[in-house]
């Protein structure tokens, strides 16, 4: 029994990987094995693709940080062989083989069932970013956000996977959303998922020129992190929130303490690898409610596993609009 996998080598320091066939023996060790039918494409595979920021324990190593699919064979009580499953997170695809394979073998404790309303594609085109997004806002929420704000929400790298979902579901919810972009080719794409307004990405790229500047923010949803996210320190409302979720310009964080001493800015960080099994329920309980899945659709492109080795040049240098599922099947 083989099935096919993208698989990543390491050989002198560089890595590099393809379509291979695997015997079914190489599977690591799990309770649930899936049939993998869909994968996505999230800013993380990118990395792992190319090998940069060492997120890989060991090689060969099959990437892919998320898949949905149907269990084949399932040593847990919580599942039995033909039902529907969906994987984010838990270092899968880092630490642990991931979805780029016809098959995957992983632990019952990360896997969640596959949410009524949405089938593996579209579960896969929501994927990590998505599922992160939507965390944000959650988040966002808890601290106060609330609908008939006044001013917009800001939503960073809007164009990419976790902003496209994040403008799609702040508009749903009613909210101003103003969307940050360094594509103009991409203004009339996020207009159409529901934004107001569109930002230049370069109006917020450079450091801010005072600590406390006009206050222009209800919340911002931040996928870019860097000079941007300090710009923004600087311009949110009174009390209002930022869920910082990425780092695609840059990982440092220069500012000032003045915004939260002067303002009460919080800010929010979002991680969506470790989140306990309840919190990840109610979050595809929410992303069936509030992303309408025309909405999902408008921003989701196919790709086969073939075509990863570009696909990770693609994403790194921001060239991905919206979400991209693989094909795995
Ligand atoms: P994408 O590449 O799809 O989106 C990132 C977007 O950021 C790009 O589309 C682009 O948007 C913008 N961007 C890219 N480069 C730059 C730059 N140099 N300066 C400013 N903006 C830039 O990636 P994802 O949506 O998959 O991920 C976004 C970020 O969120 C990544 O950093 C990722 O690691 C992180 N992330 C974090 C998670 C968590 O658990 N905290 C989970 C998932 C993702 P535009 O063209 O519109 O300007």
């Amino acid at each position: 029994m083989s099935f096919r996998a993208h698989l990543l080598e390491e050989t002198d320091g560089k890595v590099a990987g393809g379509l291979v066939e695997l015997e079914e023996s190489r599977l690591p060790e799990g309770e649930v094995t899936v049939a993998v039918e869909w994968s996505t494409l999230n800013y993380k595979d990118g990395m792992v693709l190319k090998g940069i920021g060492r997120l890989v324990r060991s090689y060969p190593h099959v990437p892919g940080v998320d898949f949905a699919g149907t269990v084949e064979a399932s040593s847990d009580p919580r599942y039995k062989a033909g039902d529907k499953v969906v994987l984010t997170g838990w270092r899968v695809g880092e630490w642990h083989w991931g979805g780029y394979a016809e098959k995957a073998r992983v632990k019952a404790d990360w896997l969640v069932p596959l949410p009524a309303g949405l089938t593996t594609r579209q579960a896969m085109a929501i994927g990590t970013a998505g599922f992160t997004a939507m965390l944000a806002v959650l988040d966002l929420e808890r601290h106060g956000l609330a609908p008939g704000e006044e001013r917009p929400v800001l939503v960073t790298g809007a164009a990419g996977g976790v902003g496209s979902v994040a403008v799609a579901i702040l508009a749903t919810l009613g909210y101003r959303v103003a969307a940050s972009t360094g594509r103009a080719e991409t203004h009339g794409y996020l207009r159409d998922l529901g934004a107001a307004e569109i930002v230049e990405r370069a109006e917020l790229a450079e450091a801010p020129s005072r600590p406390l500047d006009k206050e222009r923010w209800a919340a911002c949803v931040d996928a870019v992190g860097g000079t941007t996210l300090a710009h923004v320190l600087s311009q949110m409302g009174y009390g209002r929130s930022i869920a910082a979720v990425g780092l695609a310009g840059g990982n440092r964080l220069e500012t000032t303490v003045l915004p939260f001493l002067l303002r009460g800015v919080k800010l929010l960080g979002i991680d969506s690898v470790l989140r306990p099994y309840a919190d990840r329920v109610a979050a595809w309980q929410r992303l069936v409610a509030d992303l309408p899945l025309d909405r999902l659709e408008a921003m989701t492109s196919e790709a086969g596993l073939g075509e990863l080795p570009a696909l990770a040049d693609a994403i790194l240098a921001g060239q991905i609009q919206g979400r991209k599922v693989i094909d795995v099947r």
